[in-house]
């Protein structure tokens, strides 16, 4: 687990009044689901009782009729949590729940946050004990070890402490809390089923339950959510510039949701506008590498006047217990999600579009599928710019030298993916897909350039490492 704080792409979802508080919430996880398959979770409470089930793997894997059923409580909220690799633990599965002196309390987060080590090393100095290596867990003891006589203003100056991006929502006994950083870097949205307050990372969780959407969760916002209604408050007075995460439009996000107020599949169609404009190609026909590829191909070909067709198709079935094929069975793993359509492909000039190239490894080994597939020429066109430095906010890119567009050049990722010609989109051509304006968005991704910067210094930004290393001095 020793990359696990850069693996917190997760999914946060709360309901607050309503009697199927956990069967809706358990719905809510169903459309989160593709921000995160390792882990699953709810927690609810009756205004007096809290009840948890948390378990690994898929949303459908964890929970069955009985632990539903169980589940009672008109106050809920839910957690899906992600990871690349195979290394899971139940223990940073959330929502976390702790019993305080001021009762339970329940933490589903989004986000990492840049000032966990010295947080939880002052946390532990004043006697706090953690369970976990998840930063979340902090939040949690630092509003438990909060002085303020007031429960809310406890909640906030619990909250004022902490650094980076995190969307949450926090269950009390008798409410749920949505909270996003000053900063917004991800999403988190508020709506309304039935006279009871729903939050949810992506409002395609709102569509699927038929709650209707009201408003994002501001930057920098507080909402408490109760009997008595909304009340909302500001972590603090102080203005900040937004830092939406840019990402979320190209890639991680799902395409019928809006995030910051705009839909992201329309976004990404204006992506692939922007990249027909900006690398015109000579092709018979354009493929999408799906589901994420999906939208922007749609621009491209509506801009290049190419006709688009479905040159590759995705195996959505894919769950934790798919069990990786032997070593020597080249190409298995990768043909198991993404199969070419050898009759559309077979002596077609194609051009593929990606929506990002990262280690560049999965892209090489796709490539080579379509080659065997019997495509006649392969260009591809990535619908963001090159990846050159890692995320500190949640999204979980490699580190530096693992970012194949750090230390090679286009043309160097062009001959080791097996490419006839590679282009990028510019991150001028990003900005004008983006719905809105530029100086709203974290880029640092694009551009090594931080809005806020992990404390230590960047490159070095491990909880786990950095508790080791301090242990050893
Ligand atoms: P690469 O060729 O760099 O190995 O992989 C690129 C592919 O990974 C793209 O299709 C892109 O959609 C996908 N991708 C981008 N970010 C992530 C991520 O955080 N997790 C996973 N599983 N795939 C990602
Ligand atoms: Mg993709």
């Amino acid at each position: 687990m020793a990359n696990d704080y850069l693996k917190d792409k997760c999914g946060v979802f709360g309901i607050f009044g309503h009697k199927d508080a956990a069967r809706l919430t358990y719905l809510g996880l169903y459309a989160l689901q593709h921000r995160g398959q390792e882990s699953a979770g709810i927690v609810t409470s009756d205004g007096r009782l809290v009840r948890e089930h948390k378990g690994m793997g898929l949303v459908s894997e964890v929970f069955n009729e009985e632990e539903i059923s169980s589940l009672t409580g008109n106050i809920a909220i839910g957690h899906t949590r992600y990871s690349t690799t195979g290394s899971s633990n139940i223990k940073n599965a959330q929502p976390f729940l702790v019993e305080t002196l001021a009762g339970h309390i329940a933490v589903a987060h989004n986000g990492n946050l840049v000032n966990a080590l010295t947080l939880r090393r002052k946390l532990e100095k004043e006697g706090a004990i953690f369970q976990s290596s998840m930063d979340s867990e902090i939040a949690i003891h630092a509003i438990a070890h909060s002085k303020k006589k007031d429960f809310k203003e406890r909640i906030k100056d619990g909250i004022s402490q902490l650094e980076g991006a995190f969307s949450m929502a926090l269950l009390v006994e008798d409410g749920i809390i949505a909270v996003r950083d000053k900063r917004g870097f991800r999403p988190l949205s508020l709506g309304k089923l039935d006279g009871a307050y729903v939050i949810a990372s992506e409002t395609c969780a709102f569509d699927l339950i038929h709650a209707e959407f009201i408003r994002d969760i501001e930057p920098g916002e507080i909402l408490f959510i109760t009997d008595k209604g909304l009340k909302s408050d500001r972590i603090s007075d102080k203005k900040t510039r937004c830092s939406f995460c840019v990402f979320e439009y190209i890639y991680f996000s799902r395409p019928d949701s809006s995030i910051y107020g705009h839909n992201v599949h329309l976004t990404r169609k204006r992506q692939g506008r922007e990249l027909a404009k900006e690398a015109p190609c000579k092709a018979d026909l354009v493929i999408a590498i799906p589901d994420s590829g999906s939208s922007a191909a749609i621009g491209y070909s509506e801009q290049s006047g190419i006709p688009l067709d479905m040159g590759m198709v995705r195996n959505h079935y894919i769950g934790r217990t798919f069990i990786q094929p032997a070593q020597h069975i080249r190409d298995l793993s990768v043909r198991v999600k993404l199969n070419p359509v050898k009759d559309v492909v077979k002596g077609k000039k194609i051009v593929v579009i990606e929506d990002s190239i990262v280690r560049g490894t999965t892209s090489k080994a796709r490539i080579r599928t379509l080659r065997e597939a019997g495509a006649k020429e392969i260009h591809m066109r990535v619908s963001c710019p090159p990846h050159i430095s890692p995320c500190y906010y949640g999204i979980d890119f490699p580190t530096k030298e693992e970012l194949i567009g750090s230390s090679h050049t286009v043309e160097e990722v062009r001959r080791f993916i097996g490419l006839d010609s590679l282009a990028y989109l510019s991150l001028e051509g990003l900005y004008k897909a983006m719905p809105l304006p530029k100086n709203k968005f974290c880029v640092s991704c694009f551009t090594g350039k931080y809005h806020v910067l992990p404390e230590h210094g960047i490159g070095k930004f491990n909880l786990e490492n950095q508790l080791s290393f301090l242990n050893k001095i």
